[in-house]
């Protein structure tokens, strides 16, 4: 498994998926070369506008992009959601990847001071799952291959286009790692 390291919170992502992943290895990914290796890849959260420069300098765009459409599964988490959409509403500082058919809202709860969390019904999901909500993009247009998995405040939070999984929120920073599961699933299957 492959975490894209350039900025953000990359080490939670790491110690979630090392809970999850069984015997496999998990790689901490700063430059290009690696991430054709990798049976699964995050995008962790951070600043999309750095991330998304840093990843088009090091080259790794094209290699994520050659991932998603090779079926390898990604797990985009707010900050990588914004990166792996179609299209950003009103934003043209971030130049999406475009594998996700969806428009994304960047800060669409607000400033960092109006972070919060929610419990959100999830699609698949028993139980509510409680969710941490960082300045927060949300998905204001899904395509027909999108399945919606969880809305907040009438918003959709997390969504599924095959093997592409993005969430607007923050599934590392807590211990409830039915998410990161629920990728490690979709990465079994591919195997
Ligand atoms: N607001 C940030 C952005 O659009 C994302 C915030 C986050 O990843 N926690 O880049």
């Amino acid at each position: 498994m492959g975490v894209v390291a350039i900025q953000g919170d990359v080490s939670e992502h790491v110690l979630a998926l090392k809970r999850v992943v069984g015997q496999g290895e998990v790689l901490v990914v700063r430059k290009a070369g690696v991430l054709p290796q990798c049976d699964g890849i995050v995008l962790p959260g951070g600043e999309s506008t750095t991330i998304s420069k840093m990843m088009s300098h090091s080259g790794m765009d094209g290699e994520i992009r050659d991932a998603a459409l090779s079926g390898v599964p990604i797990m985009a988490t707010c900050a990588g959601l914004v990166l792996i959409s179609r299209e950003i509403e009103g934003d043209d500082r971030v130049r999406p990847l475009g594998l996700m058919d969806v428009t994304i809202g960047r800060n669409a709860f607000g400033s960092q001071r109006e972070s919060f969390e929610a419990d959100l019904e999830v699609k698949g999901f028993d139980e509510p799952y409680r969710a941490v909500f960082i300045r927060a993009p949300c998905i204001v247009r899904c395509g027909q291959e999108v399945e919606v998995l969880a809305r907040a405040r009438d918003s959709v939070v997390a969504a599924r286009q095959g093997n592409l999984f993005g969430l607007a929120f923050h599934p590392e920073l807590t211990d409830d790692l039915r998410f990161h599961n629920m990728f490690m699933e979709a990465v079994a299957d591919v195997l």
